[in-house]
Parts: structure tokens; sequence; C-alpha cells
């Protein structure tokens, strides 16, 4: 189901599987795994076939060493903290995902998994460690705070034990882990590829409760009474106050563990923890109060200066911005306060999207999409843009993590040319739209390629033209698959009012091309009947008034009317600026000839058309004019 390498992600007998494969990389999270992740899990969340899910990975070493911050520290340094925002915003949101899964979640936690890591086990329902596992929340240490839930876990852990963890990033072995519940139940490693097939076969996380053994002593356990006495300080200066005047051997460790925390993440960890602790805490609420602070680290913290000393200089010596007890309270209030309109949120609607194509078009459409609350990254040939839409370099960069990927090219070659160049570049189990109007051999022939690569497809011509775009009212006429359409339907409702699902691939172009049809045939015998009752001395008024209730009435009288200053305001009163250029309608008119040729329909009207537009366009003075300039045309003629 997944194309990527880094991560493996399938469906086994009963179980959604979802194995990190990036061992050399300790398994570090990358944004695109969490993207595929949460990918995975929103299609089986409804998928009755699987019944539970399965998290686990490659390698001895780790299950998972943190988020990949390689990527963050190279945007952040170059003054782009976008990036970083939205991968912790996509992070927290799949950690959401994961706490509050309609089924069983399972995740087996060997050797290291600390931050990132922990986010993706720490919530679950079924929680694994067993004899290499070494569970820890390090971020301090890099200039940031405890987060992808981590607070939450910190916030609810025995007695003091969440500061202590927090701040000194302290290494859980497996039954400590338990205890201070970060994990449910400890079962030998030896047991879990045998338990994993098992879980796949039945389908039930019983087996989990059958071989959880009892785990051995855990000495955080043992440390607790002593934790607790020193971490129940208020703030950084009361703990280091109560640490020199405790001469105990453990209390010279805490204060080393310390020293390599970043002053500011330290005090900032102590309020969040204080601030969460209590009955009303939730995952949503610890994870909104992390953003808060991970939106303005780079800027504000020692996110940046603490990367570069751990993992590109490394030399270990990170020049914090605070010395240690002097972290004033208000840098603290500062990175906590409420984010206003940046808030994280949990809409359950809010999808990745890439725009391809931002022309007259395009750049409306993906300007609603991106008001609406969608992440909308965009890509232009001509260089254009559209509001609230982030640009990308290529079209390639612009599809790698999107959900769905929305095309409104010019023609169907150049759908070809990019579909050749996108595709391999797009997510497992993304969708791509294509809103073009393009003939139906290369809008199924696209179709077939996407589908091919694991993705959906669907072609969705519009209706509606420039006004709809902006207004949001196009009607979108599709063809695909019944799956791939409900996963667009939100985006119809917000570009449109309409969506129709005419059948498989090719069948939007189909009604398209056959609507264009009628419609070049009727704006065509409107401007003819126009010109006949002038020449008959019937008034426009009057001829409008007539045929508008009468059975003469259609779209290009009532809604378009031909005629300046008759009927509802269309670019007839514009001087006949498009609205829908006559080049289009020859265009569209050409696909529906094209289209009868090759199944051998008599379209005599229709190919008549054609003509009328091809001659007014290639050899008279149509180009670029509206389609319904066909009135002054006809105007100035006589019957030869
Ligand atoms: P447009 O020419 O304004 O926009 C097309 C955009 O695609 C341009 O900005 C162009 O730079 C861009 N483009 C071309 N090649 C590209 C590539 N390889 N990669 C990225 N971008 C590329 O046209 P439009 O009016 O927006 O129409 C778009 C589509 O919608 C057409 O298929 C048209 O038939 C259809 N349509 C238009 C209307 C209308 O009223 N304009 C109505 C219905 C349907």
């Amino acid at each position: 189901m997944t194309a990527h390498t880094d991560i493996d992600i399938r469906i086994e007998g009963k179980a959604g599987r979802i194995t990190l494969t990036r061992p050399k990389a300790l398994n570090a999270l990358t944004y695109e795994m969490c993207r595929a992740i949460d990918r995975a899990l929103k299609s089986w969340a409804g998928d009755p076939t699987v019944a539970l899910v399965i998290i686990d990975a490659a390698g001895d070493k780790a299950f998972c060493a943190g988020g990949d911050i390689a990527e963050m520290y190279a945007t952040g340094k170059a003054g782009d903290f976008d990036y970083g925002r939205r991968f912790w915003r996509d992070e927290y949101r799949m950690n959401a995902r994961l706490a509050e899964y309609p089924k069983p979640v399972l995740a087996f936690m060997q050797g290291f998994t600390m931050g990132g890591g922990v986010g993706l086990a720490g919530h679950v329902s079924h929680r694994i460690v067993g004899d290499s596992s070494k569970v820890s929340m390090p971020e301090c240490t890099i200039g940031f705070v405890p987060d992808v839930g981590g607070s939450f876990l910190l916030a609810r852990a025995p007695g003091r034990l969440g500061e202590y963890l927090g701040l000194t990033a302290a290494r859980m072995l497996g039954a400590d882990a338990i205890h201070a519940g970060f994990a449910d139940h400890f079962i030998p490693e030896s047991q879990w590829p045998g338990l994993i097939g098992q879980l796949c076969d039945s389908g039930s996380p019983d087996g989990v409760l059958q071989a959880a053994k009892t785990p051995p002593a855990s000495e955080l356990a043992d440390l607790q009474p002593r934790i607790d006495a020193l971490f129940s300080a208020q703030d950084l200066t009361s703990l280091r106050n109560a640490l020199a005047a405790d001469d105990s051997a453990f209390a010279r460790d805490v204060e080393t563990a310390l020293a390599r925390a970043a002053p500011l993440s330290a005090a900032t960890t102590i309020e969040m923890i204080q601030r969460l602790r209590g009955p009303s805490l939730t995952i949503r609420r610890a994870l909104e109060l992390e953003y808060r602070v991970a939106h303005r680290i780079m800027e504000q913290g020692d996110f940046l200066e603490g990367i570069r000393a751990a993992i590109i200089d490394k030399d270990r010596d990170p020049k914090w911005r605070f010395a240690d007890s002097a972290v004033p309270a208000v840098a603290v209030s500062a990175l906590l306060r409420p984010l206003g309109r940046d808030t994280l949120d949990f809409r359950e609607d809010s999808m990745q999207i890439a725009f391809i194509g931002l022309g007259n078009m395009g750049a409306p459409m993906a300007a609603n999409l991106a008001a609406a609350g969608h992440d909308v990254t965009g890509f232009d040939t001509a260089g254009t843009s559209a509001d609230g839409v982030t640009m990308a370099a290529s079209a390639k960069e612009a599809v790698k993590d999107a959900d769905v990927v929305i095309t409104m090219l010019p023609n169907g070659g150049i759908l070809r040319a990019v579909a050749d160049d996108i595709i391999p570049a797009m997510a497992a189990g993304a969708v791509l739209l294509d809103c073009s109007t393009v003939d139906v051999a290369s809008a199924r022939a696209v179709a077939d390629q996407a589908a091919q690569a694991g993705l959906g497809a669907l072609d969705a011509p519009v209706s509606g033209g420039i006004g709809g775009a902006q207004a949001g009212t196009l009607t979108f006429m599709v063809g695909g698959s019944p799956d791939a359409f409900e996963k667009a339907r939100p985006l119809f409702d917000i570009m449109g009012q309409k969506a129709v699902h005419c059948g498989p691939s090719g069948n939007g172009q189909a009604a398209k091309i056959c609507n264009n049809m009628i419609l070049g045939a009727t704006m065509i015998v409107t401007c003819e009947a126009f010109s006949l009752a002038d020449k008959l001395g019937l008034s426009r008024e009057a001829m409008f008034d007539v045929v508008s209730t009468s059975s003469g009435y259609s779209w290009s009288m009532n809604a378009y009317c031909p005629a300046p200053g008759v009927g509802p305001t269309s670019p007839a009163d514009n001087g006949y600026t498009p609205g829908f250029a006559a080049d289009l309608m020859l265009k569209d008119l050409r696909l529906a000839q094209q289209a009868a040729e090759s199944v051998d329909a008599d379209t005599p009207i229709g190919e008549a058309a054609t003509e009328l537009y091809r001659r007014f366009v290639e050899e008279e003075d149509g180009a670029g004019r509206d389609f319904s300039a066909m009135l002054p045309r006809f105007e100035t003629r006589g019957r030869s």
C-alpha cells in the first residue's frame, strides 16, 4: 500500500500494520512517515477488514529515536518556520488520532523509544515494552519541550515523576516505563514475532494479556520518594536550591542531567506540567499547549541552537538564551501564550492539498480551499499564485505530502505530461483530482496510470466559469471510483455547489463535453435568434421576456444573455470580455467531436457549432472574446 522505503504500511490478516523501516537512522520519524501513518489510520478506521493496528519497527536498537529534525533545522536556519510548524502540527494530530483510535492499537517498543517514538507508541491502547526498551523524553536537551503528547504522559505520571523525566531526560527501562504510565505490558522480545503473527490471525488483542509477564523491579519506583521530595519545587530556581541543599549522590546525578537541559526549556516544561496536571487533562489539551511552544520555538527558543550543538556541529556546547537560574517568567509565558488563529485544532476535514495550475480557474478554486482551512501547496509554470496558498518550487515538491492533488490545466497533453511527473512523487493512497477539461482518452489514461501506482483518480471537469470558481458555486461532473469520490466530496462542497458522480473514469469528461456541446449550440442559436429578431423589428427586451419564460429558454438566454443590457449582467455588458472565452468553447467542441468520432456518434449540430466557433476564433475576431460575442458577429452578417 505504500511506496515509502522508510515505512512499510500494509494489511496482514486482520491487522493494519505499520512498520518503521529506517533502522540505520534509529527509525527517526520523518514528516512523510507521519503523514503516511495518519493516512493509513484514517483509511483503516472505517475499514471492516482491519480489526486492529500493529505498530512496530525494524532493527533491534530502536523502536523510534524521535522526530527527524535535520530538515526542520535546515529550513528553520534559513528563516522558514513553516515547514517545522506544519510537521509538528500534523504529527500532533496523528498523535491525537492514535490516542483516540476506535480500534485496538498495539505498539512494540524495543530499544530507544524517545520523543516522536513516544508520540507513536505512548498513547495507544496496548503499549508493549520488552527487555531492551529504553524510553525517554529528551527534548529539553535540544532546547525544546516534551511534545507529541509527552506532556500529557508526564502530567499524569505518579507524584513528581513528570518533572523529573521531562527535565532530566532520564531513560526508563521497560518496568520503569510501566511504572511511569508510558507503557502497559512487559513481554519478552523473543515472543514478539509469534505474538504479532497471532494478533494478525485472530484480529483480537487478547493474546497480549496472555503473553504479558511480571516486569522486573522498577528502579524508578524505588527512587520515587526522593524524586517527589526534590521535584516538589514550583520553579527552576527552587529546584536548583533544593538540589544544592541535598548532598546525596542522586542529587548530583540529577544536577548533571539538568545541566544538559536548556534553562528556558526546563522552566517552560515545569510550567506546562503544572498547568496540565489535574482532572481536566486530555491529550488534545496537552497537544494544543505543546503546539504553542512548537510554533514559536525556532524564533523565540533555543531549538535551533540545541540541534546545532547536538547533531550538526556535534560540539555539545550549546549557547542557551538564558543562564541557569535566570529564566525570566515572561519568556516562559511568551512561549505559552495562546496562538489565536494559529491554534492547533483537530478538525477532521483538514487536508493537505496540492494544486497544480493556478490560472483563471485554478487560482480562485485553490484560494477557496485555503480559506476553508485546508493546507494548500501550489505550483504553476507561469509563477502565478493564489491567496492563502504556499508555493512550491516544482510540481513534484508540491504533491509529495498531499492527500489530494488537484490539477487545473489547459489540455490533455499537458495533463499527461504533468501526470508523468507527479504520479511517482505522490504519497500512497492519495487521490489525483483533475478538474481540467480534457479529452476522454487522456482522462482514462491518467486514471489508469494513477491506479497502477496505488493512487485514486477522478476526472472532475467543471461548469460555472471564472465567476463560479470565485464564488465557490461550480458544478463538478465526476468520473472515477466511489471511494475516491467520497474522499474528494468535502472539497467539491467548498469549490462548488454540486458534484455529480457520473460513473467510472472518463465519464466526468464525457458529461462535460456533452454539456458544452449543448451550450455551444444553444449560444449560437440564441445569438442567431436575437439577430433575426433585430431584423424583424422585435425589441431585444421583448424577445428576452418571451423566450426566457417560454420553450426556447436555455442557460444561454436566461443566465448568460448575449445581448448587452438585457437580462442579468453577463459578459455582453462588459464588452464581451470573457467570462468563458470563445477559444475555450472551441476547445470543448473539438473534444466533443473527437469523442463522437471515436465512438461513431452522429452529431451534426455539434459539428456545425464547432465549425462556426473555429471560423470565429481562427479567421474572425473571436479569439480572446467571450463565447457569447457570436451575437455581434451575426449582427453584421447577411445570409450569404
Ligand atoms: P488558464 O490558462 O488561465 O490556466 C491554466 C494554468 O495552467 C496557467 O496558469 C498555466 O500557467 C498553468 N500551466 C500550464 N502548464 C502547466 C504545467 N505543466 N505545470 C503547472 N502549471 C501549468 O486556464 P483556465 O481558464 O484556468 O482553465 C483551466 C481549465 O479549466 C481548462 O482545461 C479549461 O478548459 C477549463 N475550464 C475553464 C473555464 C473558464 O471559464 N475559464 C470553465 C470551465 C472549465
